[in-house]
């Protein structure tokens, strides 16, 4: 049984798991039609697919809250950033796939994209919907078709986006099958799935980057966690800083893979960020994710409370603010929790698993370190397996240059939070965080396979 997170009494509809097989045999066949169609005929398919779920925005954002309880301004959010994947897609679509020619090359040529066949798109629960449309819209417009698996904490609101955006394409080009991890194994494991883009944890796609390691021609993209910090200089504007790095700290309720749980701070402006960042927090309430005032929702589930109630559970760590999980809130039963600011000192990082592992949750860890010294901040910022993002506060652009070309992540802020990660730029990770960065823009460069023709006439 499954319940809605935000409020324990509302029972949530289960779905069963897929039939894989009789997928991929719907989106092979539907492939051979599809991949002949040209891209402006394809463009049109996505217009319409477009029309319908602008014309749905609202249901599909409440659905999000319901089930996995972002608050419902979040949640519209992720559905304008879903509409606006369209147009943003069609444009790289434009640029890319257009066939080019090298007129230094000894004879007539041309380089064109061939698209690959059945992708497989697995998505998280945390952007349910535009996470896995980004990569679906991508492989749709190169003329693949696609096989959604949604994380089954998302399960109805994804078949309600899967359903509508199938009404518009022709049959099989794009299909969701439900279901667990064992799903998400036996599509990726299959001969006929030709490239996959997974966004998750760590260790699912470690799992599916071993099921595919036997087959070198199938392409595997992943986007994966972050363990993200934020480094406030003596220069910064710190009320700036300690709003941003707030909002950093409990978007999503910390379930952001670029979400802030590390904050590196210079000694001789820590205390005064720390009060500013400690009042911001306040601003932070649990409540109703339906509410539209609301800040912070509750937790995806009851596992991800009782991660939580562990991380602050530490007894090395000096905590600075409320900690627990309410009971109630609002005279509602859900998985709601505090935000957490806790201290720890440097030489604590090394055997501090709470330093080194995605919480996915609003859990932040300040550490202090000298001013104007550039090593220790790169050496902290660099401590963990993760390189999605890190920002820095300062005034100072040189400064800013000189760290974050060292900071071994995809993604560098000044003056920004660090899950600023607007559609309109590309978005990924190092490290262990991911490949091929598929969470933001450009995506269509890892859907087709390069096709070279030289004509001696
Ligand atoms: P998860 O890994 O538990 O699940 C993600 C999806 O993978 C689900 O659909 C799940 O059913 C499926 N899955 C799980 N095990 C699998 C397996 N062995 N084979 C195939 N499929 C499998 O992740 P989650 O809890 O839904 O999402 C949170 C994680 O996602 C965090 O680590 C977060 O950082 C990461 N994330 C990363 C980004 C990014 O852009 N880098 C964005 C959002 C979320």
């Amino acid at each position: 049984m499954r319940f809605s997170p935000g409020d324990l009494s509302i029972e949530l509809p289960t779905l069963p798991a897929g039939n894989v097989d009789h997928a991929l045999v719907e989106s092979q066949q539907a492939y051979m039609t599809w991949s002949q169609t040209s891209l402006d005929q394809r463009i049109d398919h996505l217009r319409q697919a477009r029309h319908q779920l602008e014309s749905h925005q609202e249901e599909l954002a409440s659905g999000i809250a319901l089930e996995v309880g972002k608050p419902l301004t979040e949640s519209l959010a992720e559905l304008s950033a879903v509409i606006a994947k369209f147009e943003l897609s069609i444009q790289d679509a434009r640029s890319y796939l257009t066939e080019k020619t090298f007129s230094d090359a000894p004879h007539p040529n041309r380089v064109r994209h061939r698209s690959r066949g059945v992708a497989v798109v697995i998505g998280p629960f945390n952007f349910p919907i535009h996470l896995a449309h980004g990569a679906i819209v991508a492989y749709l417009l190169a003329g693949n078709t696609v096989i959604f698996k949604p994380s089954p904490f998302a399960c109805n609101v994804c078949q309600t986006y899967g359903d509508l955006m199938a009404e518009v394409l022709p049959e099989g080009v794009f299909q969701v099958v439900q279901g667990g991890a064992e799903t998400g194994q036996a599509l990726v494991n299959d001969p006929r799935v030709r490239s996959v883009c997974f966004t998750g944890s760590i260790a699912s796609g470690q799992a599916i980057a071993r099921a595919c390691a036997n087959d070198i021609t199938k392409d595997v993209a992943l986007e994966l966690g972050g363990k993200n910090a934020s480094v406030v200089l003596s220069d910064a504007d710190l009320d700036q800083a300690a709003g941003d790095i707030a909002q950093a700290i409990c978007l999503t309720t910390g379930q952001r893979c670029n979400s802030t749980s590390r904050l590196i701070v210079e000694s001789s402006v820590a205390s005064e960020l720390i009060d500013r960042l400690r009042v911001r927090l306040q601003h932070f309430v649990p409540a109703n994710p339906l509410d539209p005032q609301t800040t912070l929702g509750p937790l995806v589930s009851e596992s991800a409370k009782i991660r939580y109630l562990q991380a602050i559970s530490g007894s090395q760590i000096d905590w600075l603010t409320p900690l627990g999980a309410p009971e109630q809130v609002q005279g509602k039963r859900g998985h709601y929790v505090l935000p957490a600011l806790g201290t720890i000192r440097p030489e604590q990082i090394s055997e501090l698993s709470l330093w080194k592992d995605e919480i996915f949750a609003p859990v932040c860890l300040v550490v202090t370190a000298s001013d104007s010294e550039d090593q220790p901040i790169i050496d902290l910022v660099n401590s963990t397996a993760f390189g999605l993002t890190a920002g820095v506060f300062t005034k100072d652009l040189d400064r800013f240059e000189r760290l974050s070309r060292r900071f071994d992540v995809g993604n560098v802020y000044m003056n920004l939070p660090t899950t600023f990660s607007p559609s309109t730029l590309p978005f990924g990770g190092l490290k262990n965080s991911g490949n091929r960065h598929p969470g933001g823009r450009g995506f269509i460069r890892f859907t087709t396979d390069e096709q070279v023709t030289q004509i001696r006439a």
